[in-house]
């Protein structure tokens, strides 16, 4: 029978799902995927087709989860809508309510808020304790703790975890180690290969590298990340495809990136260090091997003008994310830790003093020129 106008829109053409072989894997943009008959869908649950329904599985957030597992050397990984869904399907693949963590006191903003605020709300209860003095980490741990919670390179002062004495404090006490390895990427640094069981990624930053994607990754040992893979269909933090599809494509380069932007942040901390109008300067210098990254946070000293040295920074923009391929700077005490009590800036060390720079994959001689001539700009 002729088909009408209304219908030749939609069935004109037989769908495209031809083995032609492309180069790259195409976006799958699609929410869900067919069968030819029930006996079909049937062997879906039965565990023989692939995919159903984008927010339990389609191949673009697939492909990434399996990259970063690749990399970090886990047998399993999973994408999820952010960074912070990632660590949320993390914590959730182990503790439930009831159960109690113990986190790093120095973690990035928006997980202090997710553990102190939404899972306290939930029933998992939060210490936060200084990871730097393990003593105080084994003191923290309750009969009900689960895991501890830490990063590998921590924001703003870039103090670099000792990963296999946590582990091994963890292990002692029948704990699951999970780390947020957002800032070392697996390039710098592979906690799996050290026995961190779960293994978490804002892949908003260098994963993807282009800051034009908002995604995360959990990678780790199988069971917890099927658990994991469990709460991000069912809280609905599934990744789109196109967005999954654009990080895989950025983390092709991270090697690249990576290396570059890495050499560039060691000799902008090194020119820093000299400068007498930069009180101090935070990179973990003593990683010769390979670099620890490419944050570079400093504290102006008080012959500079604040405000005027944030307006003197040229092309170098001020923006409150980091790890693309362009240099910026943020200011930590009216960013990541506005929301944190004064006392409890102070204690960090949170200055109006101080600045993180991200630094890119611009030559390092324009890069340096742009500070040195914003420090010039802004004595006082
Ligand atoms: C940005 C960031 C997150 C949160 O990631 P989103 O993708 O913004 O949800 C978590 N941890 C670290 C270390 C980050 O830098």
């Amino acid at each position: 029978m002729a088909k009408r106008f209304e219908t030749k829109l939609i069935h004109s053409v037989k769908k495209n799902n031809l083995p032609i072989r492309s180069k790259v894997t195409p976006i799958y943009q699609t929410s869900a995927f067919t069968f030819e008959n029930l006996e079909d869908l049937e062997g879906y649950f039965q565990g023989e087709g692939n995919y159903l329904y984008s927010r339990t599985g389609n191949p673009n957030p697939d492909e990434l989860g399996q990259m970063v597992a690749a990399i970090e050397g886990a047998p399993a990984g999973i994408a999820t809508s952010s960074g912070l869904s990632a660590i949320l399907a993390g914590i959730l693949s182990v503790a439930k309510s009831g159960d109690h963590v113990v986190a790093a006191d120095d973690v990035y903003g928006g997980s202090f808020h997710l553990l102190y605020e939404e899972l306290t709300q939930l029933g998992i209860e939060t210490t936060f304790v200084s990871f730097a003095d393990l003593e105080q980490v084994e003191k923290a741990i309750q009969s009900n703790t689960k895991l501890l919670y830490t990063e590998s390179i921590t924001n703003p002062f870039l103090r670099v975890e000792n990963l296999s004495e946590v582990v091994e404090l963890a292990k002692r006490k029948g704990l699951v180690t999970v780390v947020d390895n957002t800032f070392a990427t697996p390039y710098h640094c592979n906690p799996y290969g050290i026995g961190v069981e779960l293994v978490v990624h804002s892949a908003t930053k260098y994963i993807g590298g282009h800051s034009d994607v908002t995604a995360g990754v959990v990678v780790g040992r199988e069971d917890l990340v099927a658990k994991a893979r469990a709460k991000v269909t069912n809280l609905g933090a599934n990744v789109s495809p196109f967005e999954a599809w654009l990080t895989t494509r950025g983390l092709k380069t991270l090697a690249v990136r990576m290396r570059v932007q890495s050499e560039n942040a060691r000799k902008l901390a090194d020119a820093l260090s000299n400068n007498p109008n930069i009180a101090r300067v935070y990179y973990p210098f003593e990683e010769e091997t390979t670099g620890f990254g490419a944050m570079v946070s400093v504290e102006l000293a008080k012959t500079l003008d604040v405000s005027q040295f944030f307006k003197s920074l040229g092309w170098v923009k001020l923006v409150p994310t980091l790890a693309g391929v362009e240099t910026t700077v943020s200011h930590p005490l009216k960013t990541s830790h506005r929301a944190l009590p004064p006392e409890a800036q102070k204690a960090l060390g949170i200055t109006n003093e101080l600045v993180r720079i991200s630094v890119g994959i611009e030559h390092y001689e324009d890069i340096i020129s742009v500070f040195e001539q914003a420090i010039e700009n802004s004595l006082r």
